[in-house]
């Protein structure tokens, strides 16, 4: 019922060369991988280039970051309009290296959401605790304060166009996955989260995605778990033949 996501974050890697090659290898492929939502995030200045590249594929492109603002005295941001003007159609954002590295809020994501639905862009919100967090037993507590401030003010037509991305800090380019039961337990929760807060029926339809150190030999065992719909992949999306294993899930 939910339509499996398969998102690479290339983070701050790839020139526009390298981009445009690890596109090719990807269209040539997933060209027949209709089943699921392919996205590719690369570097904002790749981002023109790669579009064109992919025009007529189905591979989607989204940024890695926004501001919230679309035009304006703003310099070195970009914003959702721009994005979308360069042929983007997602926007990850609050990815936990921007809430850690970059000092971004809830209050901060939450305006960013916002810019990015109203351009009409699909934002992939990013969660997760640290490990600190989760030994101190407060993983729920943080969950709950980021989707809740996250998505204020955000009505159920707007969050059916929201992809969320549970990713555990601790599992972050460390290697260490979140086991499919721990990965299972904070999905099952994350959806019981925005049923209270939206509908059954909302939560229901909501692509919530797992995060953190996703490889091809432990994809199948995560997208078996019922509440996982799709992964935020990292390092092992730089590689052609490991995302392309990873989109071919079993
Ligand atoms: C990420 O950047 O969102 C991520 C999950 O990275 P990695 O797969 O490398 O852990």
């Amino acid at each position: 019922m939910r339509k499996p996501v398969i998102a690479g974050n290339w983070k701050l890697h790839k020139t526009i060369p390298e981009a445009l090659e690890l596109i090719e290898a990807l269209k040539k492929d997933l060209a027949d991988k209709t089943d699921i939502d392919i996205v590719v995030a690369p570097v904002f200045t790749a981002l023109a280039p790669t579009a064109q590249s992919l025009k007529g594929s189905p591979i989607a492109l989204a940024a890695q970051n926004c501001y919230f603002e679309n035009s304006g005295a703003f310099t070195g941001e970009v914003s959702p309009a721009l994005l979308k003007d360069a042929g983007c159609s997602h926007v990850i954002v609050g990815h936990s290296e921007r809430r850690q590295l970059f000092g971004e809020t809830d209050e901060l994501i939450n305006h960013k959401i916002k810019a990015v639905l109203a351009e009409g862009l699909t934002p992939i919100f990013c969660i997760g605790e640290t490990l600190e967090e989760r030994e101190s037993d407060a993983m729920m507590d943080v969950l709950k304060r980021q989707v809740t401030v996250g998505l204020n003010g955000l009505n159920e037509a707007q969050m059916l166009n929201v992809v969320v991305a549970y990713e555990p800090v601790w599992a972050i380019g460390t290697g260490k996955v979140a086991s499919t039961d721990q990965a299972q337990e904070a999905h099952a929760f994350i959806r019981g989260l925005l049923a209270g807060l939206f509908s059954t029926s909302i939560a229901e339809q909501v692509r919530i995605l797992y995060g953190g150190s996703v490889k091809p030999d432990n994809v199948d065992g995560l997208m078996a778990q019922t509440d996982i719909d799709g992964t935020l992949v990292g390092g092992a999306s730089l590689k052609a033949a490991d995302f392309i294993r990873i989109a071919r899930f079993e």
